[in-house]
């Protein structure tokens, strides 16, 4: 063993300081292993993505949700994940082992895990992926969105606050700006990690840093874990990994992800001897809007509505359902990429704005992230939350007017000046749609579907507005949101079994390897299967990583 002052060595390498590889780091150094932390960017990003995120996830049978009524359990859960992930090929073995682990963990030890952490919930659980189809289909039966106190940068700061003690005893070294390039085998296992050292940078936590090189470099250990996150910000691989059941990919694509998320170190550890399954599955929205204050490239937030805005694709023609916000995203998407245009539109009223309109990320949620009491109590008191007026402001998706043919004139301006909105044809469905309000009961889906949401205390408090006219003047003014396709999750990804350790061709381990978090489709190569449930990828990182660390612990 060498010691923690030569950090040329250590007993294990990991490579990527998000929350997976925090994680990781945290189990290893808690049975005393020594570990080099590596990551590509510099100190102010670790914590990688979660650090944006929204902090919400899938629990099943909380006290938060019982406390509102809901009654949900582990059948029920693994139920709704695989009519969700719909697992249908021989290499989702170790997905689908992977996906009836992490069921059991959100519905087992997960929350009294994360409090033990000091983790602490939001009181009022949210409904994500609503599903629609029918029981066996995919999607949520219950609300099972938890969303942390304190969203991502709370998810996150146990685990940092964990490294950083290992680090002050010696056991743990922080290698930033150490971008991986190779992993060192020998006689068929991984004995380290070579590449370069990146130029420092100042820039700003989730900005895109300097790739100039100033040096390069070699460590050794026992073992090696993987923990660099998805595909995201690489749009080319995005494009090269379209699968064509959902047309053809995106011209124009938002980055729901900063820059680092690169995806390099699957091509890297496939040459190592991994195995990299299901690169098509992936997760991507269609509810984007671009930053208007953007802090990586092409940065573009997601809007997670609630159920009443009027989805129309890029023509004016309302979606069919069970299409409707919240409820299916790879559906819609694979709608709207056969429409030939890789954009739409939401149409709501400034009464639906107030109660639905969420927008993911940390940053736009300064209520929750700053544990504020007092301006969280906002949401249900209604009023347009701070960050969705700025978009109504300065995005430039929005439009804001006091009629419909206004409406309509501004959406064609925004979409280039050709007319591809048709006013005649749009009023006539919005006074159709209005006109089922007429009675409490009626044949639209999406109207039958809202009074369903209202039936849950929690959406009727803060996320679904009543049902009413769109036309109706008091309700307004009138906003059109034009929605891009956002890129977010890699939902493939490295083969790993249940200890996390990475499998190469021939269905074996490769000796010393081991990858936890998005690079390993969140575990197995992809537990998700092709949908996600939500709430599902932090809690993902937490489980994986959690095995990877305890497994090269007992290993090295
Ligand atoms: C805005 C936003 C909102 C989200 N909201 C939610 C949510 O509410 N619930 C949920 O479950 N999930 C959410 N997610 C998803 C979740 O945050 C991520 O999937 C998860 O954090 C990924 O963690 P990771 O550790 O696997 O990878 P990352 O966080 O991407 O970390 C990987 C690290 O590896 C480093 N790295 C990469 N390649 C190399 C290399 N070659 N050499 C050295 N270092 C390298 C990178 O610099 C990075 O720091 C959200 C994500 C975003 C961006």
């Amino acid at each position: 063993m060498t010691s923690p002052t030569s950090p040329a060595e250590a007993d294990v390498l990991i490579i990527g300081a998000g929350l997976a590889g925090l994680v990781a780091a945290c189990e290893l150094t808690d049975a005393g292993r020594r570990v080099l932390l590596l990551d590509q960017e510099p100190e102010q990003n670790l914590g990688g993505q979660a650090f944006w995120s929204f902090g919400g996830l899938l629990l099943v049978d909380s006290p938060e949700q019982r406390r509102l009524g809901i009654r949900d359990s582990y059948e029920l859960a693994w139920q709704d994940w695989l009519g969700t992930a719909g697992f249908d090929r021989e290499e989702d073995h170790w997905p689908r082992r992977w996906a009836e682990a992490y069921v059991q963990f959100a519905a087992g030890e997960k929350r009294s895990w994360l409090r033990r952490r000091g983790i602490r919930f939001f009181p009022v659980v949210g409904w994500a992926e609503r599903g629609g189809y029918g029981a066996l289909g995919p999607g949520n039966s219950v609300p099972r969105f938890h969303v942390t106190w304190g969203t991502g940068p709370a998810v996150v700061a146990p685990f940092v606050e964990r490294v950083r003690d290992a680090a002050r005893r010696g056991l743990l070294t922080f290698k930033f700006r150490h971008r991986v390039s190779e992993l060192l085998v020998q006689g068929g296992a991984v004995v380290g990690a070579g590449g370069e050292v990146l130029a420092p940078s100042e820039a700003e936590r989730g900005q895109p840093t300097s790739r100039e090189v100033v040096g390069d470099f070699t460590f050794r250990a026992q073992a090696v874990i993987v923990t660099a996150g998805g595909i995201g910000a690489n749009h080319e691989l995005v494009r090269q990994n379209w699968p064509a059941r959902l047309g053809e990919p995106p011209r124009r694509l938002l980055s729901g992800v900063p820059a680092h998320v690169d995806g390099r170190m699957l091509g890297i550890t496939e040459r190592a001897g991994g195995r990299i399954i299901n690169p098509d599955r992936m997760w991507h929205y269609t509810e984007g809007i671009a930053n208007w204050a953007p802090i990586w490239p092409q940065h573009g937030i997601r809007i997670l509505p609630g159920p009443s805005s009027l989805w129309l694709d890029a023509r004016g023609r309302r979606l069919p359902g069970p299409l409707y916000p919240g409820f299916d995203t790879l559906g819609t998407l694979q709608h709207l990429m056969h429409t030939g245009y890789d954009y739409s539109w939401f149409v709501l009223t400034q009464k639906i704005i107030r109660k639905e309109f969420a927008l993911s990320g940390s940053e736009q949620n300064p209520d929750l992230t700053n544990k504020s009491v007092l301006q969280t109590f906002g949401r249900v008191r209604g009023g347009v939350p701070g960050p969705v007026a700025s978009f109504m402001q300065h995005g430039a998706d929005f439009v804001v007017r006091e009629s419909l043919p206004a409406l309509v004139e501004g959406m064609n301006a925004l979409a280039g000046g050709e007319p591809l909105i048709e006013l005649a044809a749009l009023e006539r469905e919005i006074r159709a749609r209005d006109a089922q309000l007429t009675n409490p009961f009626g044949k639209d889906g999406q109207i039958t579907a809202i009074r369903g949401a209202r039936a849950y205390l929690g959406d009727r408090l803060i996320r679904t507005a009543p049902p009413h006219r769109l036309l109706d003047p008091a309700a307004g003014p009138l906003i059109a949101v034009r929605l891009n396709i956002l890129t977010r999750k890699t939902l493939g990804g490295l083969q790993t079994d249940l200890s996390s350790r990475v499998l190469g061709a021939d269905g074996q381990p490769v000796p010393g390897l081991y990858a936890a978090g998005e690079v390993a489709g969140f575990g197995g190569g992809g537990m998700h299967g092709y949908r996600a449930l939500e709430g599902t990828f932090l809690g993902g990182c937490i489980f994986s990583g959690r095995a990877a660390g305890r497994a090269a612990a007992g290993a090295s």
